[in-house]
């Protein structure tokens, strides 16, 4: 188990000095830490129950052909995020003597996939869990698997009449959908609607806020906001429905200030603000019964608890007893009977649970190798290699100013410079310039060590830290896998599983299969700061680096796209198992190259027929033979069946370097040859 101390002083790196540095200790909520082997341990009921380790999971899951990257959903996490929200809520209830209830509703938009909303239905069945729709494909979702007539089935979105009818006939099959007017419209239809069928939906209705907000979501509030009726719509909307009679179906407010609100206090001005228009409504008549107080429970994704990006200054507690308190004494003071209290809390629900685990294919590297010296080497060059000499002649464990380093890397980057214009005027050769690059760069290495030991580093000699830093390729597109770190910069802890015993002496980012220049990880979460290389360890020969990405569970997978068509990637749901272990509830395979074509309207079998028939024609003029034509057919086919991403090839490589052991041990006469 890891503590929340600080790096110890001495030189061996501990598994307490990963979990400061990648701060597992912080977000990761008692599901994440580190084990005794250096890799991460996931505790899917959290405080109490079982540890799995992660990379014994990955080699398992891999041993049953599911190869990286891999989703693995903990569904005990999710049971247990569902929990902790319930829990909060009844002890924010107890603990304010509130005379009222809580009762949750998913916003399926959050995370749509069948296995995920079937166990949350399955799972929150004993709070009367329900689900959020914010479109028609999401009602037919909510509606077909919320089998709880206590359940709430709250109806967002754009809605037509038809929309509209299907809620009120709902409400016939014993469901409770609560059809939300978010446009001043709406209500229209609602009465026609009723008017055709002869029976009322329940309603709700959808306020715009004045109160201010912050953060990325900002103008979901406001009087530019998208949906919701200003305070004036909300009043004659009211009017309308007492005039048709509908003003008795009218149960809910609802208001929603934005995802992941990062400051506690631009809740506490909406709920003071929302709590007031609740009054007025019971006041106007409506018979209300229920305050939805929308998503925006943030996540702490860094740990920092601060209302920075990537944080939250409050917890899901702190949470609970905003709403509780702010409501009951709203309610109290006005003498008015305390509402069912909702929440359409997502992304604290959904973003635990996946853990996104992919492979490096390989790194850069920076050609800092030293040339050999030749005759007659030009100006620059000496210079360059008498700045490289003064830099290494620094005495080791030497307390040298920062500003004598910071003058060396100056002068290599002069030369640099000068080598270039030299270059680009004719006077230096390609050879020589490439000299040039190889000894700056052997400069900059060089001066990691003599920087590392004299305490302040200027700015500029930070960014030659970054310099010397690595591109790990991953077998990952962030377009399919992690959208938003693309779309809205959004970050997530990202963290070796494995190795965590061994410092990571490399900086790095991660560049993803696609041939796009945006589809790469280089923003790491920084405890209240974000930054733009994570420490990373040097790849083994023989051994995957495999890396996670976590508290992905909300928003990612279902926002992603096919870029470059890479498809869904391998998921699996599991739970622990009872006498340990764990269970495969289910396999979700990712999509063949063949299941992207299709979505894109090929038809894989013409594309390999005409392929098929052009190398025919290729065999008849002699340019290609039949045996390579068939092997050329076989790659197509076997590859359509096939993950879009890289097949992990090193199981094949264990089995040869294992199977090539065994011929060592026994003597075979193989053994003594190199190895192919
Ligand atoms: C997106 C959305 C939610 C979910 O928000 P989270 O921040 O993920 O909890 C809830 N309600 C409405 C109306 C939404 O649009």
């Amino acid at each position: 188990m890891t503590t929340a101390n600080p790096p110890s002083n001495t030189n061996i790196w501990t598994i307490n000095d990963s979990s400061f540095l990648y701060g597992l200790n912080r977000w990761g909520d008692n599901y994440f830490s580190i084990n005794e082997n250096g890799h991460i341990s996931v505790q899917p009921k959290g405080q109490q129950g079982c540890t799995l380790d992660l990379l014994e999971l990955v080699q398992e899951l891999e041993g049953r052909n599911l190869k990286l990257p891999l989703l693995i959903r903990f569904d005990d996490i999710l049971e247990d995020r569902l929990k902790r929200l319930h829990e909060a809520f009844n002890q924010a209830i107890c603990q304010y003597k509130y005379k009222g209830r809580y009762q949750g509703v998913f916003p399926v938009k959050c995370n749509q996939y069948r296995h995920v909303v079937e166990e949350l239905i399955t799972c929150g069945r004993r709070w009367h869990f329900g689900l959020e729709a914010g479109s028609k494909a999401e009602l037919l979702i909510a509606l077909s698997l919320i089998n709880d007539p206590e359940a709430l089935l709250i109806c967002n979105g754009y809605k037509d009449q038809s929309y509209i009818e299907t809620t009120i006939l709902a409400r016939q099959l014993g469901r409770q959908p609560i059809v939300v007017i978010e446009q001043a419209d709406e209500v229209e239809r609602i009465i026609t609607a009723s008017q055709v069928i002869g029976a009322a939906p329940l309603i709700g209705v959808r306020a715009k806020l004045s109160s201010r907000s912050s953060g990325r979501w900002a103008n979901s509030i406001g009087e530019t906001a998208k949906f919701g009726l200003s305070v004036p719509e909300i009043l004659t909307t009211i009017e309308k429905l007492r005039k048709s009679n509908l003003l008795k179906d009218l149960r809910l407010l609802h208001f929603h200030v934005g995802s992941q609100i990062n400051d506690i206090a631009i809740l506490k001005d909406a709920l003071q603000e929302a709590g007031q228009i609740y009054i007025e409504l019971n006041r106007l008549g409506a018979p209300m019964g229920y305050l939805d107080v929308g998503g925006g429970l943030g996540i702490d994704y860094d740990g920092s608890q601060t209302a920075t990006e990537a944080s939250t200054n409050y917890s899901l507690q702190n949470y609970a007893n905003d709403v509780v308190a702010t409501i009951k004494e709203c309610c109290e003071s006005n003498n008015i009977e305390m509402p069912t209290l909702v929440s359409e809390s997502g992304r604290a629900i959904a973003s635990h649970f996946s853990v996104l685990v992919f492979n490096i294919l390989g790194k850069s590297v920076v050609p800092a190798e030293i040339p050999p010296i030749k005759k007659n080497e030009s100006l620059i060059v000496r210079n360059l290699r008498e700045t490289l000499a003064f830099i290494q002649n620094i005495p080791k464990d030497s307390n040298i100013d920062s500003s004598k380093l910071q003058e060396f890397w100056n002068d290599a980057i002069k030369f640099k410079d000068d080598a270039l214009s030299a270059f680009r005027l004719g006077y230096l050769g390609l050879p020589e310039r490439a000299i040039a690059e190889q000894l700056t760069w052997a400069c900059a290495k060089a001066l990691v060590e003599p920087l590392s030991q004299s305490g302040l580093i200027p700015e500029e000699l930070k960014a030659l830290r970054s310099a010397l830093a690595g591109t790990y390729y991953a077998n990952l597109s962030v377009f399919r896998s992690a959208p938003d770190t693309w779309a809205i910069n959004q970050v997530f802890p990202i963290v070796p599983i494995h190795r965590l015993n061994e410092e990571p002496k490399q900086l790095g980012h991660f560049a993803d299969l696609t041939c796009d220049s945006d589809g790469k990880l280089a923003r790491f979460i920084d405890n209240g700061q974000i930054k733009p290389l994570l420490e990373l360890h040097e790849l083994k020969p023989d051994e995957q680096y495999v890396i996670g990405m976590f508290l992905g569970g909300a928003y990612q997978e279902v926002m992603g796209n096919l870029h470059n068509l890479f498809g869904s990637t391998n998921s699996v749901h599991l739970r622990l198992a009872q006498g340990g272990g764990y269970r495969l509830d289910h396999v979700v395979r990712g999509d063949t190259k063949a299941d992207v074509l299709e979505v894109m309207g090929h038809n894989p079998d013409a594309l390999l027929e005409r392929l098929r028939i052009a190398s025919e024609e290729a065999i008849q003029h002699g340019s290609l033979k039949i045996k390579d034509a068939q092997r050329l057919m076989d790659h197509l086919e076997n590859s359509l069946r096939q993950s879009t991403y890289l097949q992990n090839d090193s199981q094949d490589k264990a089995e040869t370097s294992s199977l090539r052991a065994k011929f060592n041990a026994s003597g075979n006469p193989l053994a003594s040859r190199p190895p192919a």
